[in-house]
C-alpha cells in the first residue's frame, strides 16, 4: 500500500467512473484485443492491462490504484491476471473498471481440455467399432485385436487426464419418492465439516470439497425445485459427502440437472472465482465505542465453517460499485471451558469491525439494518491448522482489530492442542478504551493458567500502570520467550501493516525461523 494523493481515494475513482467521462479513449466502443495490439500499450500515459481476459485502460486509474503506480506499471502491455490475483484477488476489478474497459482479448485455444475432450472421443468411437465389430463378427481377428489394444490405451491415457482434471474426486447420485442424495468421492481421508462448502439456492447445487490447495466442485443448475433446508453428512474415514436435497415436488427425476461451467472440475482453489451467498444481518452489539460485533445468518441451504486464521470477503454495492472487503470471522463471545472442543454453531457468522469514521465500506456497513441482506464469499487464507497441533508455546501479537483472528486460534489451542504449556497474548491499542474483550481475556487469564495477557497502550492516559509504546524489540524479547530451551513455539502477529512488517522483522533478529512466525497479511 502506498499513501494515495488528497482526492484520490477510492470513492473519489467512484465519482469519476460516474462522470460521464470517457475513461478508455475509445468513446464506448469495445475491441477485441490481440497480444500484439496489448503489447504496444505499456506506458503510464497508454497503459492496458488485461485482467481474467478483459483489458482495461488504467491510465485514468494510475493515481487511484491502492498499491501505488509502479505496481500497476509491473503489467502493462500484459496478461496481469496472475500479478492481480497473487495481491489482491478478491477485488473486483470487473466492476472497480468497468468504465476502463477496452474489450475483450482475442481467445487463445486452451490446450489441456481440448486434448482431454479428443480423448474422450476417440475412445469411445473405438470401443464402439470393437463392440460392432464383435456383435457382426464382420472383421479380421488381429484387427479386432488392434482395436482392444488401442481402446485400453486411449483407455488410461483417459484416466490419466482424468486425475489430472478431477483427481479422482467423482459424484452419484440418487433419488427417493421425497429427496434426491448427491454423493461425492473425493478418494480422499480426513475430510471434515471446514473443507465442506454447499450452497443450494435458486434451482443451483455447488458443492464444493476442500483437498490441500485444490477444490473439487460440483456446480450444477438442477432440473426440478427442492425445499430451502439442505443436510451434509461426511463420513470423515473414507471421504465421502452426501448432500441430502427434498424435493419440492414428489416427481421423478429424469436427471440431476445441466453442469454448470466448472462443474465435475479438481482445480487449485485460487484458480476458482469467489463465490457469494447472501446473508441477513439478525444483530449489532457494542464492543467499544467504535468496533461492533456483527451477526449474521447463511441461508439455511448453505453448509460453511470458516476455520481458525481464516477469513471471508464481504461484497456490498457502494455507489453503483461492487466494494469487497476481508474480514475475520470471531466467535460470539471467549469460551471460557476448555474441558471438550466446542461445539461451532454453523448457522451464525459473527465479524468483529471498527467503523472507521471516513471508512468507506464500513460506515456503508453500519447503515445496514436488522433483516438487510449482504454477500459473504467462502472462506480463504494460508494459515494451516497444522501448525498449532503439536504447539508446546503459542505467542500471539495483535493491534486493534488485528485481535481478530486470535480469538478463533486461542479457542483453537486451548480447546485442542494437549502439549500445549503456554498462550500468550500481547495486544496493542492506543487507548484502555480501544481494548477488545478487556473483561473477557482477563476472565479468561484468571480461569486458565495456560494463558496470559499483556495490554500494551500506545497512547495512555496518565493513570496507566501498564506497559507503554509500540511494538519493539526490547519488548519482544521479554515477552516471546519459550516456555523452556527448544520448545515448539509458533508467534502469529496481525495489525495494520507496519506493525505486522515490524514485528516479524524484530523476531527475525530475535532468532525466530520463519516456521515459528504466522503474519496475517491480506
Ligand atoms: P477505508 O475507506 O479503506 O479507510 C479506513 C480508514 O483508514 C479511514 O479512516 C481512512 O481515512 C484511512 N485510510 C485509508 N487508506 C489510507 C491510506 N492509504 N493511508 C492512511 N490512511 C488511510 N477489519 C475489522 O474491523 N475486522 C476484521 O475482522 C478485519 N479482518 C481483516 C482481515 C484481513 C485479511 C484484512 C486484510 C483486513 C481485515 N480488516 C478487518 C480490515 C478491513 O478489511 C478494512 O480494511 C477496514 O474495515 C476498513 O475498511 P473501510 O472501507 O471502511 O475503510
Ligand atoms: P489502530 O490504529 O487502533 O492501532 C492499534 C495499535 O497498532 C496502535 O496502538 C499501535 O500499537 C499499533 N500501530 C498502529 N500503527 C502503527 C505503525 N505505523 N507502526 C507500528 N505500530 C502501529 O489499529 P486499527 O485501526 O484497529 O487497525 C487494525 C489493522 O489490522 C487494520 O489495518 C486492519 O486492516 C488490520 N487487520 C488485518 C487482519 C488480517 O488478517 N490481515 C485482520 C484484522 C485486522
Amino acid at each position: 500500500q502506498v499513501p494515495l494523493k488528497p482526492g484520490r481515494s477510492l470513492m473519489d475513482w467512484i465519482r469519476l467512473t460516474k462522470s460521464g467521462k470517457d475513461l478508455t479513449g475509445l468513446k464506448g466502443r469495445l475491441i477485441e484485443v490481440t497480444e500484439d495490439e496489448l503489447a504496444k500499450h505499456d506506458k503510464k500515459e497508454d497503459c492496458w492491462i488485461c485482467i481474467r481476459g478483459f483489458v482495461y485502460n488504467v491510465t485514468p486509474y494510475m493515481e487511484y490504484h491502492p498499491g501505488g503506480e509502479d505496481e500497476l506499471m509491473k503489467a502493462a502491455g500484459t496478461d496481469g491476471t496472475d500479478l492481480f490475483n497473487q495481491v489482491h484477488r478478491w477485488v473486483n476489478y470487473e466492476s472497480m473498471l468497468k468504465e476502463c474497459l477496452v474489450g475483450r482479448m482475442a481467445v487463445k485455444p486452451v490446450a489441456a481440455p481440448k486434448e482431454f475432450i479428443l480423448i474422450s472421443v476417440l475412445y469411445h468411437r473405438i470401443v464402439e467399432l470393437s463392440r460392432y465389430c464383435a456383435v457382426t463378427s464382420y472383421c479380421h481377428a488381429r484387427f479386432f485385436l488392434m482395436l482392444v489394444e488401442i481402446s485400453s490405451t486411449l483407455s488410461e491415457e483417459k484416466k490419466q487426464l482424468n486425475g489430472k482434471y478431477s483427481s479422482g474426486a467423482s459424484y452419484d447420485w440418487f433419488q427417493t419418492d421425497s429427496s434426491i442424495t448427491i454423493v461425492i468421492y473425493t478418494k480422499q481421508k480426513e475430510v471434515n465439516a471446514e473443507l465442506v462448502i454447499v450452497d443450494c439456492q435458486d434451482k443451483r447445487l455447488r458443492g464444493e470439497i476442500i483437498v490441500g490447495d485444490h477444490s473439487y466442485l460440483v456446480d450444477l443448475g438442477l432440473d426440478n425445485a427442492v425445499q430451502e433446508d439442505t443436510a451434509v453428512n461426511i463420513t470423515e474415514k473414507v471421504g465421502k459427502v452426501e448432500i441430502i436435497l427434498k424435493k419440492k415436488d414428489n416427481v421423478h427425476w429424469e436427471k440431476l440437472g445441466q453442469p454448470l461451467e466448472s462443474h465435475n472440475t479438481f482445480i487449485k482453489r485460487t484458480d476458482r472465482g469467489l463465490f457469494y451467498r447472501k446473508c441477513k444481518l439478525v444483530s449489532k452489539t457494542e464492543v467499544t465505542h467504535d468496533t461492533k460485533l456483527f451477526c449474521l445468518t447463511l441461508p439455511k441451504s448453505t453448509h460453511l465453517r470458516v476455520p481458525a486464521g481464516q477469513h471471508v470477503y464481504l461484497k456490498q454495492i457502494i455507489a453503483g460499485t461492487e466494494v469487497v472487503k476481508p474480514y475475520t470471522p470471531v466467535l460470539p463471545f471467549l469460551p471460557l471451558d476448555f474441558k471438550e472442543p466446542s461445539r461451532h454453531d454453523g448457522a451464525h457468522l459473527y465479524l468483529m469491525v471498527k467503523i472507521y469514521s471516513h471508512g468507506l465500506f464500513t460506515q456503508a456497513l453500519d447503515h445496514l439494518q436488522i433483516g438487510d441482506c449482504i454477500s459473504v464469499s467462502n472462506p480463504e487464507g494460508n494459515f494451516k491448522k497444522s501448525r498449532v497441533q503439536s504447539l508446546e508455546d503459542l505467542f500471539l501479537l495483535a493491534a486493534g482489530t488485528g485481535f481478530t483472528p486470535m480469538v478463533k486460534l486461542l479457542n483453537l489451542a486451548l480447546a485442542e492442542v494437549s502439549c500445549l504449556r503456554t498462550v500468550k497474548l500481547l495486544f496493542f491499542n492506543k487507548t484502555e478504551d480501544d481494548i477488545l474483550w478487556r473483561d473477557q481475556l482477563e476472565q479468561l487469564a484468571l480461569k486458565d493458567e495456560r494463558f496470559e495477557v499483556q495490554f500494551v497502550l500506545s497512547q495512555p492516559t496518565k493513570d496507566w500502570v501498564g506497559k507503554e509504546g509500540k511494538i519493539s524489540s526490547s519488548l519482544l524479547s521479554e515477552f516471546v520467550k519459550r516456555s523452556r530451551k527448544d520448545s515448539k513455539v509458533l508467534v502469529c502477529i496481525c495489525g495494520p501493516t507496519p506493525f505486522t512488517e515490524q514485528g516479524v522483522q524484530y523476531l527475525k533478529d530475535l532468532g525466530y525461523s520463519q516456521e515459528e512466525i504466522h503474519a496475517f497479511t491480506a
